[in-house]
């Protein structure tokens, strides 16, 4: 084992050509490509080429997230209805600031990586004659859904970890990202190793510390789930943001994050057949008592409520573009506007949606054409929700029993979660970020727009690791670095770190637990589904204000192993710098309410006199979309300069290549290897 003593701390040292850090869907599929594609170019010890390094094996959204049927979207396997590259991608960049040639890359590539899927064992679903059926999501036009049930993130995963592990490709497992090393500056800049704390072996005398020195970088890491404090992201998925920021990442889309309805207890998406089951939702005070259908308060009638409840299954994220007019995101917002008076709400699968006295009886008869068909067609015209749920889609109860809650027994708590990151670091159509070498794939880039439709995540991150590993083998030398001839840059890098990391603690301030929950507090009321640029902008200065005092003052320790969690704060931090930063420029640049959160303005949109504004105590208003911004993506990037820390810009939204060859030019351009170069 190599190791290395700097400033009094030994550091294990490893090498390989390609490190991918992170080892959810994204990443596993990564690794398993960079694999085959170096063997197909004659590279015989390719496993010793690769590593995958993750904070937890078990931890991240693609092992521990779902929802009633975690979606998979992927072009339209239906043996009647056609489906096309170029419609798939118009579905993906229609609602703006997507970028489309990595729309028409995820399309393209989108069978490619569904059936390498199925060919790693995911059960999808198929009938007798192999036909993948599929299903309608959230934001799409076709049926082009599929799912392995609630758990379908979880199995990609472990499919694909079988793969690695028989390749042989290591996983280095509990190691918590703590810096990246770089070398040279501007066009010529590159990120050539992951510092890591083994988060086993941290002790109060070794920090045991690893560093992986890489030639390509592959950051598949998700998102920044502990943004948020109502949030529905598994614990512990942190992200590692705010070290790509520092590397000198650009990220886009910061502002586009997704919010929806989520169970808290245990944490998981109510969409799909949660929401078609139609349960009664009820508010309660905090001791559970004292229960309020406070849906009736906004519904019309009965037919209206019980259905957009019902269409809330397949409209789940919350959408600032069906709330007028009684739609189903209405029902987002009188969630929020009840719990913004101190009030918890609950879903109840054993009873139906109760109305008011002008209201009439629930009756299934009376849904909405839409609703009542679906459940025609699904035989689940039963009537209680429960009996319901458990025709449409018995898996969704016995997760949550799994889970130790019972839906025949007791309701559901929930709330409006942040659940996805659509925005990320910016990827260009081979998923190379802006430093040339290292790749962002799965949840950590941005490759989504404004809207997604429900399951392209996960396409995105099968997609784009397949491109990243091809483009990988194919573009850049395959071998072990050494990079004896920039020692004395890197060794200044860690011996920076280690230093740093004997002076983060401190005898007084806060913890670094404390920080985390202010920014979690913070987050969640100025960067969440509600928007206010003056809130914002109050929030950033905060934001600003927590990263600078940390950087000067540290943290007050508890135990040593508080050095995780300090370092996670401190990334966390400026992490959510940034967030606050992108908002509080789109929101003066009049954005808006689009994607999945809403701006209020005193001159906006009166949702109902009885959603009022918590700050003004005058009902809520918002603003709508300014739809002149959607061929622009707001880029930000780190600058210690700027008084907020970061710099924004608006770029133009990249159009996909409209040149199609003949079949002889295209077979010569990848014979060159021209593809590789265009
Ligand atoms: C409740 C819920 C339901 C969802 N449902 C759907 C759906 O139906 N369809 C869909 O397409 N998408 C869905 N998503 C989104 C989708 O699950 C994620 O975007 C996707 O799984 C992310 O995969 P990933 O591989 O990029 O990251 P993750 O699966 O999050 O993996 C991140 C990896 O990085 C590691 N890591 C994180 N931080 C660090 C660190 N500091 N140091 C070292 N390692 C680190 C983690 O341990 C993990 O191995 C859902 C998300 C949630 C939360």
């Amino acid at each position: 084992m190599e190791t290395r003593q700097i400033a009094n701390e030994t550091l294990t040292i490893h090498r390989y050509n390609t490190i991918v850090v992170g080892a959810g869907a994204a990443g596993m599929n990564c690794a398993v490509h960079l694999y085959e594609f170096m063997t197909d170019a004659g590279i015989e010890d390719a496993q010793n080429r690769i590593a995958v390094i993750t904070a937890g094996l078990g931890l991240g959204a693609s092992r521990m997230s779902g929802s009633d049927k975690q979606t998979y979207y992927k072009i339209g396997t239906s043996r009647e209805m056609a489906d096309s590259a170029e419609e798939f991608a118009e579905t993906l960049t229609d609602a703006g600031c997507c970028h489309g040639d990595l729309a028409l890359a995820e399309a393209i590539g989108s069978l490619r990586e569904f059936y390498h899927l199925v060919q790693s064992g995911v059960p999808f679903p198929h009938d007798s004659m192999g036909s993948y059926i599929g299903y309608k999501t959230d934001n799409d036009p076709y049926e082009r859904a599929t799912s392995a049930g609630p758990k379908t993130s979880k199995y990609m995963t472990e499919c694909l970890e079988k793969q690695v592990r028989r390749y042989g490709i290591q996983i280095h497992d509990h190691k918590e990202v703590a810096q990246f090393l770089t070398v040279g500056d501007g066009d010529s800049k590159r990120i050539v190793g992951v510092v890591t704390i083994d988060k086993k072996k941290l002790t109060g005398d070794d920090y045991a510390i690893n560093i992986y020195y890489c030639k390509n970088l592959v950051l598949a890491a998700g998102g920044p789930g502990e943004l948020y404090k109502t949030s529905v992201y598994p614990k512990g998925q942190l992200g590692i943001h705010g070290f790509a920021f520092k590397a000198g990442l650009a990220a886009e889309n910061l502002t586009e994050s997704q919010f929806g309805l989520a169970s808290i207890k245990f944490r998981w998406n109510v969409s799909g057949s949660y929401c078609q089951a139609i349960p009664r939702i009820f508010s309660t005070d905090t001791n559970g008592k004292n229960q309020r259908e406070f849906l009736t308060d906004f519904f019309t009638s009965m037919s209206k409520m019980a259905t957009n409840i019902f269409l809330k299954g397949y409209q789940w994220p919350f959408d600032p573009q069906r709330i007028e007019n009684q739609q189903s995101s209405s029902v987002d917002v009188l969630v929020f506007n009840e719990t913004q008076k101190g009030r918890r709400i609950f879903m109840d699968f054993l009873n139906n949606p109760v109305g008011n006295d002008s209201m009439k009886q629930f009756d299934l008869d009376d849904l909405e054409p839409e609703a009542h068909e679906y459940l025609k067609n699904t035989d689940a015209l039963q009537e209680t929700p429960i009996e319901r749920l458990s025709t449409l889609n018995p898996p969704a109860i016995e997760i949550y029993k799994e889970n130790g809650i019972d839906l025949y027994l007791e309701p559901l708590e929930i709330a409006v979660c942040a659940q996805h990151n659509n925005g990320g670091f910016a990827v260009d159509k081979w998923w190379q970020s802006n430093i040339p070498q290292t790749f962002i794939i799965g949840e950590m880039a941005s490759t989504h727009g404004v809207k997604r439709p429900g399951g392209s995540a996960l396409n995105a991150g099968q997609v784009g690791g397949l491109r990243a590993a091809e483009y990988i083998v194919n573009a850049y030398d395959l071998d072990v670095p050494d990079y004896s001839d920039v020692r004395a840059e890197i060794d200044q890098q860690l011996a920076e770190f280690v230093t740093g990391l004997e002076h983060y603690e401190s005898s007084s301030g806060s913890t670094p637990k404390e920080v985390i929950t202010e920014i979690e507090n913070r987050m969640t009321a100025s960067a969440a589904h509600i928007r206010e640029l003056n809130n914002a902008r109050t929030a950033l200065a905060e934001a600003v204000e927590c990263y600078k005092h940390i950087q000067k003052q540290g943290f007050n320790f508890e135990d040593t192993k508080s050095i995780i969690t300090a370092i996670r704060a401190e990334h966390l931090a400026l992490t959510g710098v940034a967030y606050l930063k992108a908002i509080v420029e789109l929101l003066e640049q009049d954005s808006g309410s689009r994607g999945s959160h809403l701006v209020l303005s005193e001159d906006g949109i009166e949702i109902h006199s009885n959603v009022i504004n918590k700050a003004t105590g005058k009902p809520l208003k918002f603003k709508p979309e300014n739809e002149s911004l959607r061929g622009s993506i707001l880029q930000i990037k780190y600058d210690p300069q700027a008084t907020d820390l970061f710099m924004c810009e608006n770029i133009a939204v990249r159009q996909a290549p409209a040149d199609t060859k003949a079949f002889e030019q295209a077979w010569r351009d990848y014979r060159e290897g021209k593809i590789y170069r265009s």
